[in-house]
């Protein structure tokens, strides 16, 4: 894709909140009402000709994003859907702290799409000198009206990842972002360049029947655990016994956790009364094989299943999407967690 684009297109954006449009205050940085708006009116980049036409929505509570909540995914994905036949694209504006996580949750929750969305950030306030926060606003519009995407993407630093494949890996650089288990799917240069073949396929928009499915939160108690050396078993028991419906187990390398008969004989025992445990690896890059060691060989017969190469953030969200459903078995659940449902895995990686 070159750099002039077709822009008869609209574009929905939604403002949530974050570092992006925040300002300084006597307690630190704090979104203010209309700030990032009324900014935006003032800059004339976001008025030329190759850049399409936007709506802004803003939020009536303005968050910093580490006060998001499942709830307000559901909300995010509700306004795509009333909006999704009007507009050709849509843009989310979020802080990014758990950017990735809503990313990741919106892949599932929106499920099959026709058109792009695309989240970003900024690391600067949009109010202060050196900000990125306009660069990626505009580059994020730009991708949002490019009719190859037809998946949840997040755009930052001049990089375009696949939204459940992202994860933050920096507090202070401008390069917050990356995705180790996958390309990014395009990059901003001089040109605008789409790496079309890892692009999802378009898929009818199919979200309207789950979303209804997903307002009961309560079946989705889920968690995330990681195991050190020196791990007591009785913080796995105490987790299991909060009445979790589904557990990331954040284990070593290719998936592997130590030699201890204690640990197995729990993660049975919950696997069998029906909690989904899955086995993801605490190195940002590779995949879990979990038949390749014998440690790792206790954790499939003990019912654990294998998370692949997810991110802990698409983990989460997919069980927390999963378990959502009245209507699913847990042996379905179960089947769909371990499919590459929306790019989120590299299948048939098993040792
Ligand atoms: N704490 C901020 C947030 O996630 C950080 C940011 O936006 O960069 O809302």
């Amino acid at each position: 894709m070159g750099r002039s684009m077709p822009v008869n297109k609209r574009v929905y954006v939604i403002y949530t909140g974050g570092t992006i449009g925040m300002v300084k205050t006597v307690n630190g940085y704090a979104p203010k009402k209309n700030y990032l708006v009324d900014k935006i009116k003032t800059i004339v980049d976001f008025y030329h000709d190759e850049v399409p036409e936007f709506y802004i929505h803003e939020y009536e509570h303005l968050i910093d994003s580490a006060n998001i909540k499942p709830e307000d995914w559901i909300d995010i994905a509700t306004d795509i859907v009333k909006n999704y036949n009007d507009y050709d694209g849509f843009v989310i504006l979020h802080g990014t702290d758990t950017l990735a996580y809503t990313a990741s949750a919106l892949s599932f929750i929106l499920g099959g799409l026709s058109k792009p969305v695309i989240c970003t950030g900024s690391q600067i306030p949009i109010s202060e000198l050196r900000s990125d926060a306009s660069d990626n606003i505009l580059h994020s519009l730009i991708l949002a009206a490019n009719e190859h995407i037809s998946e949840v993407c997040l755009f930052f630093h001049k990089k375009l990842l696949r939204g459940n494949r992202a994860v933050k890996v920096n507090s202070e650089g401008m390069d917050a972002f990356s995705s180790p288990n996958y390309p990014a799917l395009g990059e901003v240069g001089i040109d605008v360049k789409l790496d079309k073949a890892r692009l999802q396929p378009k898929m009818a928009f199919n979200v309207q029947r789950k979303l209804e499915e997903l307002q009961n939160f309560q079946r989705s108690k889920v968690a995330i655990l990681s195991i050190f050396p020196g791990f007591d078993p009785e913080i796995l028991s105490q987790v299991l016994k909060s009445n979790l419906k589904g557990l990331v187990l954040k284990t070593y390398g290719a998936g592997n956790i130590m030699d201890n008969p204690k640990i197995i004989e729990i993660l049975t025992k919950a696997s069998t009364e029906g909690v989904i445990i899955v086995n993801c690896s605490q190195c940002l890059t590779g995949s879990v094989k979990a038949g390749v060691y014998e440690a790792g060989t206790a954790l499939i017969k003990a019912g654990v299943l294998s998370g692949f190469d997810m991110t802990d953030e698409a983990a989460l969200t997919k069980l927390f999407y999963l378990l959502s459903s009245e209507r699913d078995s847990l042996e379905k659940v179960k089947g769909l967690l371990v499919e590459n449902l929306y790019g989120e895995l590299t299948e048939k990686q098993e040792g």
